[in-house]
């Protein structure tokens, strides 16, 4: 982590090679991983210039940083086509009311509690909320008459590794440890442990190597309780809520972006038609739901954000074959859009890499939807306010008992 209290310098060049509008915003949040001296980095929109706030400290170490920034400019740009971005539902003119960022508002009334970067406890609004939206959820996995399962916060290291994780998702994975079973390291511990500015100051050698990381999504756990067998019944339809953690570094804001957030998902596994086929009929289901909502939205084609070294060939991949889709719900206040849930199609990735067989022998597909439950709270109250009597009535109604 970066030191808080040391003075920053502005750091400001030209990308080697202009990046295209359309990669600005990717290329933008990696540069956070470039160097622990970056406190922010900006590009201008328009792609050709790059602005860095790095600590003072690190002040001759410049051209280092700026090389650095390069090699993800180079990476991510070089070579890089636009996606056809592909527009399945446009309601984002759909009439709202608020245009201001809610989080002050809801760290006023308490019902946000930042406890660290990326991490909120919620209050009973928000929670009340959430809890209606589940309700929705819930119901449309109850239409696939999806089985509930429950996963662990925990995910073993190797089983991530079977499924390439580390390679395309490097940055954003969170470890676990323990101090290592030995009575010299714990007792050192349990007398000196304390936190500076730093962190904990207890050196490495006193942790136990990582077997274990928190869970980036939910489905994966699903997909582990069927590996190296046959799915007999040929499809399954599962659904579960869970916590995840995505480490997003100086990109974490507000409850836009979180470093500990929940998921619910409704999860396909069986025959690439059965999947495509589920993914589209949830996506038909949700459309009154976020009319209901009031949800000002739009569902497009979207690409996985992709460490530096694997981002062009993959995202190449993901829209050529359109797996992933976008629920992009309006931020007023910022003239955006934030993705509050996906639908997903993995082809038969996790069939072949964890050996899950269709009764006929081949690989099974997979596919899931996912929401984002602080988002989707985020997004609405962006877009309503906190004042329930200005919500649509039916969510009023709800929440309000
Ligand atoms: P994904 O699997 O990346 O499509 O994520 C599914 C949903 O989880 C997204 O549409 C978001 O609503 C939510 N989500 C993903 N990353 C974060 C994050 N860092 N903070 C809060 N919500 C997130
Ligand atoms: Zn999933």
């Amino acid at each position: 982590m970066s030191d808080p209290i040391s003075a920053l310098i502005n750091l400001q060049f030209s990308p080697a090679v202009p990046i295209p509008e359309h990669l600005v915003g990717e290329v933008q949040s990696k540069l956070a991983y470039v160097d622990e001296a970056i406190r922010s980095a900006r590009i201008a929109p328009s792609g050709d210039q790059i602005t860095l706030e790095i600590q003072e400290g690190a002040a001759n170490r410049q051209d280092a940083i700026q090389e650095k920034v390069q090699r993800v400019v180079h990476s991510m740009v070089k070579g890089a086509f636009k996606p056809k971005i592909q527009v399945l539902e446009d309601h984002l003119d759909r009439p709202v009311i608020f245009d201001r960022d809610p989080m002050e508002e809801l760290a006023a009334r308490g019902e946000v509690s930042q406890e660290a970067d990326g991490i909120f406890s919620l209050g009973p609004m928000l929670t009340r909320l959430i809890a209606y939206f589940e309700g929705h959820f819930e119901h449309l996995a109850a239409t696939f008459e999806a089985v509930p399962y429950r996963f662990p916060t925990l995910i073993p290291a190797r089983y991530l590794e079977r499924v390439n994780y580390f390679r395309s998702f490097p940055h954003s994975l969170t470890f676990v440890t323990h101090l290592r079973e030995d009575l010299d390291a714990i007792d050192h511990f349990a007398l000196h442990a304390a936190c500076d500015e730093h962190g904990l100051n207890v050196p490495a050698e006193s942790f136990s190597r990582i077997k274990t990381l928190l869970s980036p999504a939910v489905c994966y756990h699903l997909y582990f309780t069927l590996a190296d067998s046959t799915l007999q019944s040929g499809s399954l339809a599962a659904t579960a809520v869970g916590n995840c953690f995505r480490y997003e570094s100086s990109n974490l804001a507000s409850l836009e972006r979180l470093w500990n957030f929940t998921m619910r998902e409704v999860i396909f596994v069986g025959s690439k038609d059965y999947v495509l086929e589920n993914r589209e009929i949830a996506r038909q289901r949700m459309m009154p739901v976020l009319e209901e909502l009031g949800l000002a939205y739009r569902v497009e084609s979207a690409t996985d954000p992709f460490f530096v070294g694997e981002f062009r060939k993959q995202a190449a991949f993901q829209s050529a074959f359109q797996l992933k889709f976008e629920i992009r719900a309006r931020l007023p206040f910022k003239d955006s859009t934030l993705a509050v849930g996906s639908y997903n199609y993995h082809q038969d990735f996790f069939g072949r890499h964890l050996n899950i067989q269709l009764p006929d022998g081949s690989p099974a597909h997979t596919g899931c939807v996912a929401f984002g439950l602080e988002r989707m709270a985020f997004a609405f109250l962006a877009q309503y306010g906190l004042d329930s009597e200005n919500w649509p009535s039916s969510v009023r109604q709800a929440v309000n008992g």
